[in-house]
């Protein structure tokens, strides 16, 4: 087996200074922080030389970067690497992920065919996603291109009778699967396995000649910026946090004050509700020329200027702006908007016809007896946005007997239902559903498609927007319709997303794409009160599907199977790795769980971090966390947890949050509401004690 490892080199962001980058335009000052090897790449060569020793063979690490990134290369080389190829070109600047997955699935092409004699026995492997993009969607789109199997999410495998099983985490727990052919796509989600340099094989990384290849050499179908599928509206500065931030030193009278708090329902609400829902030009009432515009920030200013001069000068139709009008608007603005400027917005005043058509739609997930929360969230999300375009509600419906779910996709605010059933699809495999997607949508022609931002849903989703040759933006935190008359954009999706480990956001549209897609967070959006009255019209579909559609094995699960309930309990009381282990975690959250049951008489469950499922403290189901369940209850604790951006991601929605770390500078006391310095084994007990009084 030959392994082709992806390596990208990435500023450090766990450095980042209040210098490092410009919050108002996103751009990073690259020179103000060291370049390292993405973590979770690193992880991968170390999956793929661990694999090496099972199925022996050449590693090649491969990257696309300017010159600089040969370091993550000789870095590559140094720990187990036998050859690298750097993929280079000004050409290839400036890309969205999609182009950045073709050159590189093009570069993989030529490495097989070059330097495997064609041979298909070889294993892509990448971190499933680099810290400073987060969105996860280069590997499957690799996948895609290739037309080969996805495995995502692997933290481990096992080498038995010939072949490999590889550990994945997936939605509501893990599963173990084995390749059923070659080559694959292997994305790593954490590999604790040390790799070191030697010295020897430092000197000789350090010299050796790394091959270099163009776009020319390669000659991939999409690249650059012209190959990218969006293009970034907005850059600006995340809000404000509103927690409280209060240093609790007294147990007895912080109890008092938190149950006080609870009952009152929370000290916060991160929820920032629609400031306007978005009306279409042609339904606007007369007299406006508010468009519900969203761009750069000089551009928006631009904007209200000239919206503020038309109502001045009692403009409310734009056909009536003549020589002398334009002439007086332009006094007006004095100066502040450049004439080209000013000719394009009033030209784009004129648009009035959307940009898109179709309806908006979301595609489920479900465990084949009930849907996933997020897609119930996002149904509430694509009512809202489907009532400002006047078009209607879709869900997509993909599995093998699962019809009867439909009733509560329609309760919960689609009009219409695709549903594809075969009994290839009765697990979830990316292949065959990629293929059901796809099928649907080109047959329907929605204009938006949402999904969750789940494990699931972020290795489907990026796979069927590249095979449909769209834009789309990951786990997006708010989504709204927008115009940027300027761009010529009238009635489109604004995607808004946290860049760069959350110290900025970004707002993003579709660009040459015939849809715009996005993927949001779990427990961001807000479903409607279901309403079983409600009927909608289900669409059958048959989709071709053969066994080699598949693309690899389930060999065992351990899934949730509706329990724990982490996304309806009232508490969570969560342990990290600092409880040590699985008797302290037990002895420790047992009693506060029950305190909390017994004080304020409501539905308390148990929550982990990564780190700590990982130590078996518990089971996968019970994680939180961006590759666990997303959770907004109205109280959380989170006990030894030292608020990896990973991990708090997943807890923003709750209303309060306590944090309890004998690290008096542990990330996660930022994100919280009351925080307590000390040894979880002293604190607790106390807790414990003053709920039990
Ligand atoms: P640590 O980071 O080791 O922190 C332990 C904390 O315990 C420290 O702050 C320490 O000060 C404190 N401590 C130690 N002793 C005590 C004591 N006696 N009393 C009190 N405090 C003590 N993580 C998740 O949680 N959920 C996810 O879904 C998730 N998804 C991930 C996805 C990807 C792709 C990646 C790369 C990582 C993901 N992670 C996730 C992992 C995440 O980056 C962190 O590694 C993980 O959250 C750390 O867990 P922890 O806080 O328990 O452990």
């Amino acid at each position: 087996m030959n392994y082709i490892v992806l390596v990208k080199q990435v500023p450090d962001v766990t450095q980042i200074t209040g210098n490092a980058f410009n919050p108002e335009t996103g751009n990073l000052n690259r020179g103000a922080l060291p370049s390292v090897i993405n973590k979770l790449d690193a992880d991968a060569l170390a999956f793929a030389d661990k694999m090496r020793e099972s199925s022996p063979g050449n590693i090649i690490c491969l990257t696309m970067g300017p010159p600089m990134a040969i370091d993550v290369l000789r870095y590559s080389l140094s720990r187990c690497a036998d050859n690298a190829v750097l993929l280079s070109d000004r050409a290839l600047g400036g890309a969205d992920t999609p182009s950045t997955a073709n050159p590189l699935a093009y570069a993989v092409r030529k490495i097989a065919k070059e330097m495997f004699d064609g041979k298909n026995d070889f294993v892509v492997i990448s971190g499933m996603q680099s810290v400073d993009g987060d969105t996860a969607q280069v590997p499957p789109q690799i996948a895609a291109e290739l037309q080969i199997p996805c495995i995502a999410y692997a933290t481990d495998f096992e080498f038995t009778e010939g072949n490999f099983v590889i550990k994945t985490i997936v939605s509501g727990g893990n599963q173990s699967v084995t390749p059923g052919k070659f080559p694959c796509v292997i994305t790593v989600a954490g590999y604790e396995y040390p790799l070191f340099a030697r010295f020897d094989r430092s000197r000789w990384a350090n010299n050796v000649e790394i091959i270099s290849w163009s776009a020319d050499d390669i000659k991939p179908t999409l690249y650059g910026y012209p190959g990218s599928r969006t293009k970034v509206t907005r850059v600006f500065p995340p809000p404000k946090s509103t927690r409280r931030n209060k240093h609790v030193t007294d147990i007895d009278t912080f109890i008092s004050e938190l149950v006080a708090d609870f009952k009152k329902g929370g000290t916060v609400s991160n929820y920032v509700p629609e400031e306007r829902e978005y009306i279409l030009p042609a339904v606007r009432s007369a007299g406006t020329f508010d468009r519900g515009y969203e761009a750069s920030n000089k551009d928006n200013e631009a904007f209200n200027l000239v919206t503020k001069a038309l109502a001045k000068l009692k403009i409310t139709d734009i056909d009536r702006i003549n020589e002398t009008t334009a002439e007086r608007l332009k006094d007006y603005v004095d100066g502040n908007i450049p004439d080209y400027k000013l000719k394009e917005m009033l030209e784009g005043f004129k648009a009035t016809q959307p940009s898109y058509s179709g309806d908006v739609w979301v595609i489920a997930e479900h465990d084949r007896s009930k849907i996933h929360n997020v897609t119930l969230e996002l149904l509430g999300k694509a009512v809202e946005l489907a009532r400002s375009l006047n078009v209607r509600v879709g869900g997509v419906l993909i599995g093998n007997m699962c019809k009867q779910m439909a009733t509560e996709i329609i309760a919960y605010g689609a009009d219409d239902v695709y549903v594809v059933e075969h009994k290839l699809l009765d697990d979830f495999r990316p292949g065959p559903y990629m293929k059901a997607v796809t099928y649907v949508i080109n047959r329907y022609k929605p204009q938006i498609v949402l999904s969750g931002a789940t494990p699931q849903g972020r290795v489907l989703t990026p796979m069927v927007a590249y095979s449909l040759n769209c834009g789309l933006t990951a786990d997006c935190t708010r989504l709204d319709i927008r115009d940027n008359t300027r761009q010529g954009d009238i009635a489109i999706l604004m995607q808004t997303r946290p860049a760069l480990g959350g110290n900025v956001m970004a707002t993003i549209c579709a660009k040459d794409s015939k849809l715009q897609m996005a993927t949001a967070r779990p427990g961001v959006m807000k479903k409607i009160n279901p309403d079983y009255s409600r009927t909608g019209k289900i669409i059958t579909d048959d989709v071709a599907l053969d066994e080699s559609d598949i693309g690899y094995d389930i060999v065992s699960a351990e899934l949730s199977g509706g329990i724990p309930n982490l996304t309806t309990a009232d508490i969570i009381v969560s342990g990290g790795r600092g409880l040590r282990n699985r008797e302290k975690y037990d002895k420790l959250l047992k009693g506060m769980v029950s305190g909390f049951r017994k004080k304020l008489g409501c539905e308390v469950e148990f929550g982990a971090s990564r780190a700590a499922v990982e130590h078996g403290f518990i089971g996968r189901p019970h994680q939180v966390g961006q590759t666990g369940t997303a959770v907004s209850p109205k109280l959380y604790i989170a006990i030894g947890i030292s608020g990896a951006i990973q991990h708090v991601i997943g807890i923003e929605n709750s209303d309060i949050i306590v944090a309890v770390n004998s690290d008096p500078k542990a990330p996660i006391f930022k994100y919280s509401d009351y925080y307590i310095i000390g040894n979880a084994e002293e604190i607790i007990p106390k807790i414990t004690n003053a709920l039990n009084k």
